[in-house]
């Protein structure tokens, strides 16, 4: 199947509105025919809008133009995201008054209003899907595109995984990147050693188990796979493997899958923003410099394609290393750029893999530009010197 993404990029030929961002969402709302298919529906938009002092979240001019499309449609919309992002949104413009709209938390005040579905999946049993995003009967879901330290980066799947389930599954979800074993310390022969191998992490991944003395617990979304700590390990005690780090992408197409089945079919659309893309997620509650030129804008009714599309558009980008928080070093510069900040083992690709896997769409995709650029100075003019 070849599902089809539509796209706005963030060039302009002419010095004309019409040629920006917002414009050409609106041309993305159009396609998607978002108008006609809200009548009488109870609409979340789910966004993540960031938390703290984080500036680089969806400007809420865009967020505005998709909740005014829902009214002028006819349906009843509400902006939602987690608890702990919505209880401070409106300091970062995320407010009723400049959106055209309430804003909720998805799980109610306190994280507790939810669904929950049972689905076994390595550690997590079963899966709370917030309460304000099951109970509405159609879902946007538009992101913010950024880096992210444990995936690599992340849009329109992340922004369901995590930001549809309540913190208990968001901290199970983390968790499970430590269901399949990493470290054996029978192969560890004194203190001595394990203090070197600790003590071999520039990142400060590798740190004391709480609990059980002796015991390694990596920060997997700090390890970007470099391998210093393998040659202070002795063979075999320690292992930066697959299994690892994929499970968090596996779990982030599971949990998404989730949420959207609890959608009637045609019932959900997903848009995504790639401007002001910086390393780490906006959970993190500040804004980095971009790391990437800004890439457009992306909307589809396959999460899948949608996510494919952005990750192709953005691969061939620079990646701006002098922007980099000087603690980040790019070790690797296989795959795409997201993959060199984060590691060759987060493959930004990974979780729309694993979203096809299970069903969810296609990576097959159709990418349809909804305002061509002009190119209006070709090169051949002769130079006439200005005076
Ligand atoms: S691979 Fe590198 S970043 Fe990861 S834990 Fe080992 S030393 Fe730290």
């Amino acid at each position: 199947m070849v599902s089809t993404v539509y796209y706005g990029s963030p060039r302009q030929a002419r010095w004309d509105a019409q040629e920006t961002l917002p414009a050409k969402l609106d041309r993305i709302i159009e396609r998607l025919n978002i108008r006609e298919r809200v009548k009488g529906e109870t609409v979340a938009i789910k966004i993540h809008s960031g938390n703290n002092m984080g500036y680089s979240t969806l400007h809420p001019v865009f967020v505005r133009r998709v909740v005014q499309a829902v009214l002028d449609g006819g349906g009843s919309p509400f902006i939602t995201d987690v608890s702990w992002d919505t209880h401070n949104a409106h300091e970062r413009g995320y407010s009723q008054e400049v959106l055209g709209c309430p804003v909720y938390p998805s799980a109610g005040i306190n994280d507790r209003y939810e669904y929950v579905h049972k689905r076994p999946y390595k550690s997590i049993q079963e899966w709370h899907v917030a309460g304000m995003v099951q109970d509405a009967s159609f879902l946007i879901n538009f992101a913010h595109v950024k880096g992210h330290p444990a995936c690599g980066f992340g849009a329109a799947i992340k922004n369901l995984a995590l930001g549809c389930m309540t913190g208990v599954t968001r901290s199970a979800m983390h968790d499970v990147m430590h269901y399949d074993p990493y470290w054996f310390r029978e192969q560890c022969p004194d203190r001595q050693t394990f203090e070197r191998i600790l003590a071999s992490c520039p990142m400060k991944a590798l740190v004391e188990d709480k609990k059980i003395r002796g015991d390694i617990h990596m920060h997997f979304e700090m390890c970007n796979q470099c391998g210093r700590c393998l040659q202070a390990a002795p063979s075999g005690s320690l292992k930066i493997q697959p299994e690892n780090f994929y499970s968090f992408q596996e779990a982030c197409a599971i949990s998404a899958s989730i949420t959207l089945s609890t959608f009637e079919p045609g019932k959900v659309t997903h848009l995504a923003l790639a401007t002001q893309i910086t390393p780490l997620c906006d959970c993190f509650g500040f804004t980095s410099m971009p790391i990437l030129p800004d890439a457009g804008v992306f909307g589809s009714d396959d999460i899948v394609a949608l996510e494919t599309a952005i990750l192709d558009q953005t691969a061939g980008l620079r990646l701006i290393e002098e922007n980099l928080p000087t603690s980040m070093e790019v070790h690797t510069r296989v795959g795409h750029p997201f993959a060199w900040l984060h590691g060759s083992l987060k493959d930004p690709y990974l979780t729309g893999v694993y979203g096809e896997q299970i069903g969810m769409g296609s990576r097959q995709y159709e990418l349809v530009d909804v305002f061509p650029l002009e190119q209006i100075f070709t090169g051949g003019m002769q130079y006439i010197s200005a005076k």
